[in-house]
């Protein structure tokens, strides 16, 4: 999201007239797009902000101002303390306030600190056309909808990014289709809670019926009718272009009715890659995060989906020593590990938020050592369940998208399979796939049939 939030202030900038500097040292102006999930996040800003000081004072000896901003959620979260305890930063913009960049900076340019974090019920950014950054320019990001309704107990995200809105589906499909006509070939579709997307712009879908959930999983707010789903959404973006692969993040598991499911399983270009965040794989520890699932209701999800998508690749998030965890719940939540076997997995030990129903309601009465070590036992029985899992793939072709270079060799290239992992393979003579049998090199934004040997 942030990368997204990125390009979108720059497109703003850029209409203003502002250009992007080589290098931070030539910048007249710095912005940090920021995230407040965890306190590390916080963190590691708090201590950029040290460096940019020496810098600040640098350029100012030579009569070269520099404006220093800090964008998105920190921005939210921490507006008064950002501007009186480093006087240094002289813009703040909150997620919702992008489009005040070029006032904020005017203000700044004055020599006054300038600060808007007011939250939207409406802003999607629907209009601009984010300016791409990603490597090689073959992969994008979409952003569908922003904020989020469900107030799982732990989370900041709903008090710094503000109510659920989604973009109008018009947009969403231009976007796309300039981005294909571009030559992009792959596109995530972006929001904290990407499939309960809900366009209600088309009046005569804004009484359409009810939306039907995952078996067993409720939410915290009344129902909602109305309005294109997420099915719909998928539906037509995966129908531009059929050589775009299609992804999308971060779903809730709530939000998965068969007819996404299935559309998933029948439409080639939407990737066979599902993220599940299961947070915890203990019913009572679920029910302290107000996920509004059990472990039983979650692992039939699991079951379900891979009933109907055969051989697809599951993602999940795990938070250890969450307020109140026992060690019989951290055993639920390694058993669910060994019992799903992720491919993919994003563990981290649970950091208190302030404003979070947690901070106000609960104990965060785990010992930091003993989440670590928790944490660090997740990991270990992620990383051999997932190599279990990713064993399947040895000595199978795999169809992956082609990014650029490998990081490890310039001899090799790296791109993605389907299920969204890594593969590095010799950038060697290649036979075209065009039956013309001519050798050729593969380049970024080609399909290339890799037979995999090793993990
Ligand atoms: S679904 Fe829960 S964890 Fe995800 S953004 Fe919303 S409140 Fe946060």
């Amino acid at each position: 999201m942030n990368v997204n939030d990125t390009e979108i202030a720059w497109a703003i900038l850029q209409k203003s007239g502002y250009t992007r500097a080589k290098e931070a040292d030539e910048a007249d102006v710095i912005l940090l797009v920021t995230c407040s999930v965890r306190d590390k996040a916080e963190q590691a800003i708090w201590n950029r902000l040290q460096h940019l000081k020496a810098l600040k004072a640098r350029r100012r000896q030579a009569c070269l101002p520099l404006r220093i901003g800090i964008l998105g959620c920190m921005a939210e979260r921490l507006k008064e303390e950002i501007l009186h305890r480093e006087k240094l930063v002289d813009i703040v913009a909150g997620p919702d306030a992008y489009r005040d960049l070029p006032r904020l900076l005017a203000v700044a340019e004055s020599g006054q600190q300038a600060a808007n974090v007011l939250l939207s019920l409406d802003e999607t950014y629907a209009d601009i056309l984010p300016v791409q950054t990603s490597a090689g320019g073959k992969t994008a990001f979409v952003s569908i909808m922003r904020g989020c309704d469900n107030m799982c107990s732990y989370c900041i995200v709903p008090f710094t990014r503000g109510r659920e809105r989604s973009r109008p589906i018009a947009s969403i499909l231009q976007e796309v289709k300039i981005l294909s006509d571009q030559g992009v070939k792959e596109v995530t579709l972006l929001g904290q809670n990407v499939n309960s997307f809900r366009d209600m712009s088309e009046v005569q879908f804004q009484s359409a019926a009810t939306p039907v959930l995952s078996r067993g999983f409720s939410t915290v707010y009344k129902a909602k009718p109305g309005g294109l789903r997420f099915a719909h959404l998928l539906d037509q973006v995966s129908r531009i272009d059929p050589e775009m692969r299609i992804r999308f993040t971060s779903p809730h598991p709530k939000d998965f009715p068969d007819e996404v499911l299935q559309l998933i399983q029948e439409r080639h270009n939407i990737c066979k890659q599902l993220h599940l965040p299961a947070q915890s794989g203990s019913t009572r520890v679920l029910e302290a995060m107000r996920r509004g699932y059990t472990r039983e209701a979650y692992l039939e999800l699991v079951q379900h989906v891979r009933n109907t998508i055969p051989g697809v690749s599951l993602s999940s998030d795990f938070i250890a020593g969450f307020c109140g965890e026992t060690e019989e719940d951290h055993q639920q939540t390694v058993s669910l590990l060994r019992e799903v076997r992720y491919n993919v997995g994003f563990l981290f030990a649970y950091s208190m938020r302030q404003k979070t129903r947690a901070y106000h309601r609960l104990q965060d009465d785990v010992p930091a050592d003993v989440k670590q070590r928790r944490l660090e036992e997740l990991i270990t029985v992620f990383r051999e369940e997932a190599a279990r899992a990713n064993e399947a793939m040895v000595g199978q072709s795999q169809l992956v998208l082609v990014e650029g270079p490998s990081k490890r060799s310039a001899s090799e290239l790296c791109g993605r399979n389907d299920g969204n992992i890594k593969v590095i393979f010799p950038d060697a003579d290649t036979e075209d796939a065009g039956g013309c049998k001519a050798l050729v090199r593969a380049q970024p934004g080609d399909y290339v049939l890799v037979k995999v040997t090793c993990l």
